[in-house]
């Protein structure tokens, strides 16, 4: 979308081949709706607080139907939206699925299509392990339709989709376990990130089971595990990766170079070994986030039809999870801070918001900064509780600027807010 948008303001002729709805994963499966279910989540929280505060609330009741309807209504209109900005770009919209037959040739629907440039964005698919009985369970592209929802489910994964659709099930009333093989959830994260979420998640009343990871699925649903223990469940829900979508693209006989995975290997500026193909987001398993994906398609945009030579900067790019609660971060962990800078100072603050204090609320908002000792700049800016994401991103502004703990500290906070910790952290912590 923002690749032919820009290339087409820049006075290319422009042409998108789409098989599927427009606005791609974030918009269909991925980002937007997810975020609506979470809010759906959530919700259920705020009944309480709700209480605390002198509210009478009789017993919430949850209507999925309504949820769903809502959503797709919602979803239906950005995919008109999407296609009718790219149509007013002056982009002609090609329907079908695409295949790439050399350097500067397109197949679709029996017909051939020549172009200068071609541009590899198709984003990426849910991998699942392969263990017997693997078709009896979902992936996040089928939890957006489910026809109604289960008692109990099983989550499996910790990274970015398994916390989130744990917390979306359980806000939501279903009895929720999350399994995952590894220590501590979101690896790559910050570790006190992952440590303390899932602290807070069992909190909530999700069951995470921690090195555990599922051997085979049996109907019923009947989950045995590697260690041979077993649990039935309603659902079970895979949320164990997403692979580059390059299958039968015909990329390869085109002469273009994928990695083991599958992704297409390019360069800074967004080439592939082939010089007149290119690829953006998802497809590159660089870092998968749809606002950097639509920002390497501005700067390939630039490179190709502005003259402005653009390599994407993929550092210190802010992040959020909408787990319940969020988690954002921006910069390096406090692990990668210490390889690579190796003398670090950390700060962190645990609390009860505000809000929470006249109810019986358990939920601790967390924050951390790291610093590198020499420089005095912070290095890292770590949260978990509410509006994480919303918060982070004003912080990242001033990492990337590369400000000082001290500039920090001489930023006056906003009272009472949770996000004034950001600048009134004084005591080290390590
Ligand atoms: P992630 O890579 O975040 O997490 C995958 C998880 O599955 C990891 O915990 C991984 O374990 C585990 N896993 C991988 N293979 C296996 C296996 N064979 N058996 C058991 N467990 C396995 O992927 P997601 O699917 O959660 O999300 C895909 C990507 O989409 C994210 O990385 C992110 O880039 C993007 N995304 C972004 C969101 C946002 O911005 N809020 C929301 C959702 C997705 P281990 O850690 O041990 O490797």
């Amino acid at each position: 979308m923002r690749a032919s948008r820009f290339a087409a303001s820049y006075g290319a002729r422009v042409a998108v081949a789409e098989s599927g709805r427009f606005g791609g994963t974030c918009v269909n499966v991925g980002c937007i709706p997810k975020k609506l279910f979470s809010y759906a989540a959530h919700v259920r929280e705020d009944f309480h607080v709700a209480q605390s505060f002198g509210w009478t609330v009789g017993e919430p009741q949850f209507d999925w139907g309504t949820l769903l309807a809502n959503k797709d209504r919602e979803i239906a209109r950005l995919n008109a939206v999407y296609e009718s900005v790219l149509a007013k770009a002056g982009a002609q919209i090609l329907r079908g699925r695409a295949t790439v037959v050399d350097a500067h040739t397109v197949e679709l629907g029996g017909k051939r299509h020549s172009a200068r440039h071609i541009l590899v964005a198709t984003g990426s698919w849910p991998h699942l392990p392969e263990i017997p009985g693997r078709d009896l369970a979902i992936t996040s592209n089928e939890a957006f339709h489910l026809e109604k929802l289960p008692r109990r489910a099983l989550v499996i994964g910790g990274g970015y989709i398994a916390v989130e659709f744990a917390s979306i099930f359980q806000g939501l009333g279903v009895e929720t376990t999350l399994a995952y093989r590894g220590v501590h959830l979101l690896r790559g994260f910050d570790a006190d990130l992952g440590e303390r979420l899932a602290e807070e998640m069992r909190k909530k009343g999700v069951v995470i089971r921690l090195q555990t990871n599922p051997a085979r699925l049996d109907e019923g649903i009947r989950v045995t595990y590697e260690d041979g223990t077993a649990q039935e469940v309603d659902l079970v829900m895979f949320a164990t990766g997403r692979w580059p979508n390059t299958a039968d693209l015909g990329l390869e006989a085109a002469g273009v170079k994928l990695a083991a995975d599958g992704a297409v290997e390019v360069n800074a500026y967004g080439r592939s070994s082939v010089a007149s193909i290119h690829a953006i987001g998802d497809v590159t398993n660089r870092l998968n986030l749809t606002p950097v994906a639509t920002a390497e398609g501005m700067a390939l945009a630039k490179t190709l039809f502005r003259d402005e030579p653009t390599a994407m900067d993929h550092d210190n790019v802010p992040t959020a999870v909408f787990s319940n609660p969020n988690v954002a971060t921006v910069g390096l962990s406090e692990e990668r801070a210490r390889e690579r800078h190796g003398r670090v100072e950390v700060y962190k603050t645990a609390f009860r918001a505000l809000k929470l204090t006249l109810g019986a609320h358990e939920e601790r908002t967390f924050m951390k900064l790291v610093v590198d000792a020499a420089s005095q700049r912070v290095l890292g800016a770590h949260m978990i509780g509410a509006d994480a994401g919303e918060i982070i991103q004003g912080i990242a502004i001033a990492v990337k600027l590369g400000a000082t703990k001290a500039q920090f500290d001489a930023t006056i906070g906003i009272h009472p807010t949770a996000a004034e910790e950001f600048v009134t952290m004084r005591e080290m912590a390590s």
